[in-house]
Formats: structure tokens, sequence, C-alpha cells
């Protein structure tokens, strides 16, 4: 097993220090207001997505994986956005970690099979383990309005969101994550946007 596959699998089932949790389903102003807030730090130019699973049923928390050299956030989340499982109304609630209001690299590492990407990738973690269970409706919604308004804000290509497994050596976001049937959701959300005359960006 790789090292970025047992960070996958070292995550503790701890609870979320948040940096800001909201339900994206009630609408993209108040997603935007968790990932841009007030205290971010200067942005940077993210040039990828990644999509990654916890891998187990609760949110994943502080890394055990040590030194990580560009050092961590003030929680120690090695991903960017938390995607929440639960009953209820929090299903499918997003958090924005320290570390993306710090504008750190994800722990995750950098991609192996894409080296020329760098570290310049969002890391988004979808609470469950997806080699056993399906995300939910709910989360795959809410993955969806967030991918769709950070590739708008850094001119993302849909080829540049990928699972964990395309661009390291790991099973991860798990064999029952759709990813292809996400990015054709994606893809179709764009194309329904540009014919109710949105954005009219390319998908
Ligand atoms: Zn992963």
């Amino acid at each position: 097993m790789t090292a970025a596959a047992l960070l996958c699998w070292a995550l503790l089932p701890k609870p979320v220090p948040a940096g800001g949790t909201v339900d994206a389903l009630s609408g993209t102003p108040a997603l935007q207001t968790i990932i841009w807030p007030r205290e971010m730090a200067p942005g940077r130019a993210w040039r990828f997505i990644i999509i990654h699973h916890s891998a187990a049923a609760a949110a994943p928390a502080k890394a055990s994986a040590p030194g990580r050299p560009e050092g961590p956030s003030e929680d120690g989340v090695p991903y960017h956005f938390i995607i929440h499982r639960a009953a209820g109304p929090a299903d499918g609630q997003v958090t924005a970690t320290q570390q993306w209001i710090e504008q750190l690299d994800g722990a995750s590492g950098r991609p192996t099979d894409r080296p020329d990407l760098g570290g310049d990738g969002i890391h988004i973690c979808l609470v469950g383990d997806f080699d056993h269970q399906k995300p939910t409706a709910r989360q795959m919604t809410s993955l969806q309005l967030l991918v769709m308004s950070l590739r708008d804000r850094y001119n993302i290509p849909l080829e540049l969101i990928v699972g964990h497994s395309e661009i390291n050596n790991t099973h991860c976001p798990g064999m029952l994550f759709p990813m292809e049937a996400f990015l054709m959701d994606v893809r179709e959300a764009y194309l329904m946007k540009r014919i109710r005359g949105g954005s009219g960006e390319a998908p």
C-alpha cells in the first residue's frame, strides 16, 4: 500500500474542526460564504480537483502521517473540503477546513502519476467507505455544486477533475464512487446553464 493509500485509511473517526459548514443544497450563495470567507488567505491559482472518500463511516480528522513539508494547518485535516454523510438534513453538508482557509497544499501528497500538476490540487473528501457503500444523493449534489463553484473561479477544465486513484496508486475514492456519471452530470449542468442563458461557459 502506498503512502497516499495509507493516509486514506489512517484517518481517525473524530469530528472535523470546521473552517465553516453549510448545507450546500440551500443554494450557491450559502456555499460561497464558506468557500471564500473574509478571513481567507490570499487565493492560489488552483489547477485541479481531487475527489477522495474517507474510507470510514465518520468524518476524517487530523492526519496521523507526520512530516508534511508545507506544514500543517491549525486543524491538520488533510483535505480542503469535507462532504458529510449523516441521517437527516446534515447529510451532504459541506465543511471548508482550515487547510482551505489557509490555502495550504492538500496533505494527500503530490500526484505521482501526474507530477506536472504539482501541489495545486483542491482535495475534496466525501465521508463514507465507497468500496462498500455508495455516496448519498445529497452528497453527490453537494459535490456537484462545490465542484462547479470551484472550477468557475479557477478555470479548472473537466479533465482535471479526478478521483484520487487517477493520480496516485490507491483505491480511493472506492469502487462504488460513480466518477463517470458524476462528470456527465457536471457537463449536463453546464449545458443546462447555457441553454437557460447562464454563464455560457463551455464544459
Ligand atoms: Zn484519497
